[in-house]
Parts: C-alpha cells; sequence; structure tokens
C-alpha cells in the first residue's frame, strides 16, 4: 500500500487544497437551518420529514426558531393576503445568504383556491423570491427531501459572481 492510501485511509497528514468558493458552497449546503413555522395542512408532512423516520438531521438540515438565525424558509402552506406581510417580513429578518422553498400547490400557485380563493395569494414568489418549487398536495417527506437535494445542488453550482455579492451585504 502507498503512503499516500494509507494517510487517506487513517486521516493522518493529509492536505485538502480547494477554491474558497467550493468549501464556502459545501459548508453551507451541509448546515442548512430551515425556520420553523407552517401555515397550513404542507406543514403536517413538513413536521414528519423533521422526525425520526425520514431525519433530515442524517442531511445536517436543523430547525431553528428563529429567522436571525436560519438560511432557508420553507413555505409550507396556503399563504392567504393576511398572511403575506408576515412571511415577507420573516424572510426580511433572515440573514443572507437565505433561501426559500415553496411546498405544495397552496405556496406554488394558490393550489385549490388559485380560482375562487379570493383571500389567497396566488403564489408566494409575488412576495419573496423562490429557489426550489415542491409539488403536490400536499408533498410527501420524501418530495421536501428531493427539494431540499435541489436547493444543495442549486448551492453547490452559485458562482463566484453570487457569492461575492452575498460576502459584500455582509460587510
Ligand atoms: S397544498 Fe394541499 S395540503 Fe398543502 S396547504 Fe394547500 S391544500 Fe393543504
Amino acid at each position: 500500500m502507498s503512503e499516500t492510501s494509507t494517510q487517506l485511509k487513517t486521516g493522518q497528514g493529509g492536505l485538502i487544497v480547494a477554491p474558497l468558493d467550493d468549501l464556502l458552497a459545501w459548508a453551507r449546503l451541509s448546515s442548512l437551518w430551515p425556520m420553523s413555522f407552517g401555515l397550513a395542512c404542507c406543514a403536517i408532512e413538513m413536521m414528519s420529514a423533521y422526525a425520526s423516520h425520514y431525519d433530515l438531521d442524517r442531511l445536517g438540515i436543523i430547525p431553528k426558531s428563529s429567522p436571525r438565525q436560519s438560511d432557508v424558509m420553507i413555505v409550507a402552506g396556503t399563504v392567504t393576503f393576511k398572511m403575506a406581510d408576515r412571511v415577507r417580513r420573516l424572510y426580511e429578518q433572515m440573514p443572507e445568504p437565505r433561501y426559500v422553498i415553496s411546498m405544495g400547490s397552496c405556496a406554488n400557485c394558490g393550489g385549490p383556491y388559485w380560482e375562487h380563493g379570493y383571500h389567497v395569494l396566488k403564489g408566494v414568489d409575488l412576495v419573496i423570491p423562490v429557489d426550489v418549487y415542491v409539488q403536490g398536495c400536499p408533498p410527501r417527506p420524501e418530495a421536501l427531501i428531493g427539494g431540499f437535494l435541489k436547493l444543495q445542488e442549486k448551492i453547490r453550482s452559485s458562482t463566484h459572481q453570487e457569492l461575492s455579492n452575498q460576502l459584500r451585504k455582509w460587510l
């Protein structure tokens, strides 16, 4: 066995060289902290995804109860006009970089209320930017996990320019 492969197996004496962008993206996508709030029935499926059977913790996805320490907002449920303003306010309280997953038909486009629901917003992307849409009414926990995997892919492929813009906002 070569010396290099021995070092890899024992984890001793290794040196990793990678672009800073890749390391930042890797750190971000490996520790996503979604804000814990829900709006309607889709939130039950979201809670199920956090529970032991699906166990989102294993992907580094851990719910956080404050928008100021969260980097992902899952819009899980019907967004009424009354709630839309609150949703936007919570989004604005989240630090950069922040991401949004729209979970379920109601958040995507108004769902069953799209035609006659005078009180329902026809898509949460009318008030905040959405990164990933998860289909279904309600989407199963597996679908939400798929949404997170898509979001991780998006973060992994963030360009240097996007990361620089985000860093500039912090400073
Ligand atoms: S998409 Fe369906 S399950 Fe989800 S909040 Fe709307 S009505 Fe409820």
